[in-house]
């Protein structure tokens, strides 16, 4: 072996073949990140964990989830920061916490079929993805739909089922439901969701007036019963219907 590395000019010339394999495969052992890697480390500990949530599934989820694809790109270096950012067609992505909040609430671990009505750009399926077994998905503005679903596919989400509708109705077919977050606000809870809600099951939803501020709701379902909680005031984007 000789020659295999020497400097051209200012350039670094590896000339080895056995060397350039080594160091190839040397790259598939180094962990994959990104560039927005420690933006969203800090992010779960300053936004998420210094604020009371602990579940370790969703501080995990939040820590792996790559955000910023999940934005429009000209909001990419904002993906990490403390607030909703758009996504177009006058739809929101959520604060993180919000989404650290909401999934908390549902005490996702050990829990194997979700339902979100709004799948906006995707990222709170995302996030219930990493920890439920089978996330459904719906959403009511056709772009958004298409959007989201080709993202989640692409990112390899076989764990996610999207589709474009009314979530007013739930998705009968595949309940009942463990967990449902809805992350759009009606003036009251859609029936057809608590019906579909399974035995223990949770559900989440922002409650109130359009464009005002709203309640945010756990509804827990024990013995056939429903017992609400009221847990925090918030602003979601309308829930609209078709
Ligand atoms: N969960 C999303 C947040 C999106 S904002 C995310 O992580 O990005 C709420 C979304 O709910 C919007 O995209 C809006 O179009 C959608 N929406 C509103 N009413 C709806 C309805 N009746 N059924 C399904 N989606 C609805």
């Amino acid at each position: 072996m000789q020659d295999f590395l020497y400097i051209r000019g200012n350039k670094l010339v590896v000339k080895n073949l056995l060397l350039i394999q080594i160091l190839i495969m040397a790259g598939c052992f180094v962990p994959q990140t990104d560039k927005y890697e420690s933006q969203r480390q800090k992010m779960v500990e300053t936004q998420i964990r210094k604020r009371g949530i602990t579940n370790p599934e969703v501080l995990d989820a939040m820590r792996k989830v790559p955000r910023h694809l999940f934005v429009p790109k000209d909001y990419e270096n904002d993906a990490y920061n403390d607030y909703p950012l758009p996504i177009g067609y006058g739809q929101t992505i959520s604060q993180p916490f919000i989404v650290a909040y909401m999934t908390e609430a549902v005490k996702p671990a050990n829990r194997k079929n979700a339902l979100e009505i709004g799948t906006g750009s995707g990222y709170q399926a995302a996030i219930l993805a990493e920890i439920v077994d089978k996330v459904y998905t719906i959403e009511i503005v056709p772009e958004l739909a298409k959007e989201s679903a080709e993202r989640l596919k692409n990112m390899g989400y076989d764990n996610i089922v999207c589709k474009f509708g009314d979530g007013y109705q739930g998705w009968s077919e595949h309940a009942p439901f463990d967990i449902i977050v809805v992350t759009a606000a009606p003036d009251q809870i859609p029936q057809p969701l608590i019906d579909q809600l399974a035995e223990n099951g949770r559900l989440i939803i922002p409650v109130g007036s359009p464009g005002g501020v709203q309640e945010l709701i756990l509804v827990i379902k024990r013995n056939g019963k429903t017992e609400t909680r009221r847990l925090t005031f918030v602003r979601f984007v309308p829930f609209k219907r078709l």
